[in-house]
């Protein structure tokens, strides 16, 4: 009864979220600077009767929305940011609305929203069965950019859940059984001597041949770390033009692995090639970590209770013009893209014709296999068991972090994704707010037994602070 209603809830009030999902949306705002974003929702939040905290570890744009109090306390974690470059209208042809301008091309304008809608689903049920518990919403700010996660972590906020439960958009309905690499982000930065390059070359220390010196040395490193390891990077500054040797440079680096040992330990080395080029070139270096995230752990426990749920809310359905849409758009996929894609994100489906998934599938046959991304949820699934699923938001074979996955994510195929996912996770909290059968001490042994007595340690440095940004001054950066 209690879980008809929900879903009952969620189909009558679906409106309001959609709304909200558009309207983010139609306001792309890169990583830290999702002021439009983070106040809408919270306003949404506190005029439904929660507790609003907010700017979490001096992230001016985090916050967490509580409700209820007491044991069980159930955490959904929302993102809200866009990525630069993806402006785009729902259109299946490239058209921007504004010229490179940023666009929800990860989709978390339906991410964050759907956390909104299953909290305030959740609450209505709360209050009509006087159900104790407390449940959660947090607010996470620049996910693409693997950071705003991890300085709310920092400050503690997750510690005292019992556990998270949140989703990404995706192609698919499934449970995220997956894992994600650990990653850490550091930029370095090379001091010289400047110089005439033509008159006085000899007077100058460069410090951008110390930059391409370290990426000569990065690039042998590559031979001699462990499989799946990932080594990229941008020259942040370059100099200014070549007849002036450059006293300044800069060279930014992402280093993936398995775990945070795997990555601590690419790290350390890509320090001594770092060294070693600033020795070569009589310059100096010094670098600053930009973000450091864990590996998701995925929880079978806690994504087959979603699988359940996902069941109880049923299967998803698209109109003819959704689907007439959803082909327009792969159209402008190459077929050799869109084949290699599919294997990319583990789709699980056997029908290569399949345009729109529908049905929902406990994705088993990838538990625990590591695929090439990273994300600040990694170190939620650290702290505190964590479920999470995704739901069909965009075609099948369509890229995230394209222009296509931009106008998928604001048509309402992306919005139909949202608020099936917004159920699964009600339901999911619903069950675990009574939780008659003891799944979360279930889920509890089974995160104990794969974080293997580790405990989490904040990737990020205490002395490394969270970047205050205002849209025009915003680093490219992506997971
Ligand atoms: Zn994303």
């Amino acid at each position: 009864m209690g879980k008809s209603n929900i879903a009952k809830w969620i189909e009558e009030n679906q409106e309001k979220f959609t709304k909200m999902a558009k309207d983010i949306w139609d306001h792309p705002e890169v990583g830290y600077t999702e002021i439009y974003a983070s106040t809408l929702q919270m306003k949404e939040l506190e005029e439904a009767g929660f507790r609003v905290t907010s700017g979490i570890g001096d992230v001016q744009t985090s916050f967490v929305a509580e409700y209820g109090k007491g044991k069980p306390v159930i955490g959904i974690l929302g993102e809200f940011d866009a990525l630069p470059g993806l402006s785009q209208k729902v259109n299946p042809k490239q058209t921007p609305v504004i010229q490179n301008g940023p666009g929800h091309g990860c989709g978390h304008n339906l991410l964050g929203t759907a956390g909104v809608e299953a909290v305030i689903a959740l609450k209505e049920r709360m209050d009509a069965e006087m159900l104790p518990g407390t449940i959660r919403y947090y607010g996470c700010p620049a996910e693409e950019m693997l950071s705003g996660k991890t300085f709310m972590a920092r400050e503690g906020v997750f510690d005292d859940l019992s556990c998270a439960l949140t989703w990404h958009p995706g192609n698919n309905n499934m449970t995220s059984n997956f894992r994600s690499q650990a990653l850490t982000a550091i930029e370095f930065f090379f001091s010289g001597r400047t110089s005439h390059a033509g008159g006085a070359p000899h007077l100058g220390r460069s410090a951008l041949d110390a930059v391409e010196l370290m990426n000569v040395g990065a690039n042998y490193l590559r031979e001699h770390v462990p499989d799946g390891s990932r080594i990229h990077y941008q020259i942040t500054n370059g100099g200014m033009a070549p007849n002036i040797v450059p006293d300044n440079a800069s060279v930014y680096y992402f280093l993936r692995g398995a775990g945070r040992d795997q990555v601590a330990e690419l790290e350390e080395r890509l320090n001594k090639v770092a060294q070693g080029a600033a020795m070569m070139t009589e310059t100096s270096v010094r670098w600053e970590i930009k973000a450091g995230c864990y590996d998701t752990l995925p929880n079978e426990t806690l994504n087959e209770l979603m699988y359940t749920q996902a069941e109880v809310a049923g299967r998803m359905e698209f109109s003819s013009e959704e689907k007439k849409f959803a082909e327009e758009l792969r159209e402008t996929v190459d077929p050799s893209v869109l084949a290699a894609a599919n294997e990319i994100i583990f789709s699980i489906s056997d029908d290569t014709n399949k345009i729109l998934e529908t049905d929902f599938y406990h994705n088993r046959k990838h538990f625990g296999q590591t695929m090439g991304g990273s994300t600040d949820v990694g170190d939620v699934s650290w702290i505190v068991p964590m479920g999470q699923i995704m739901t069909t938001c965009a075609p099948l074979g369509i890229q995230f972090h394209t222009w296509q996955a931009t106008a998928s994510f604001g048509s309402t195929i992306g919005m139909k994704g949202m608020h099936y996912a917004a159920k699964i996770m009600a339901l999911s909290a619903y069950e675990l707010l009574k939780d008659q059968s003891g799944i979360l001490e279930r889920a509890k042994v089974e995160f104990d037994a794969s974080t293997k007595g580790l405990t989490y340690k904040c990737g990020i440095p205490t002395r490394v602070k969270p970047p205050v940004l205002n849209s025009e001054a915003v680093p490219v950066m992506s997971n």
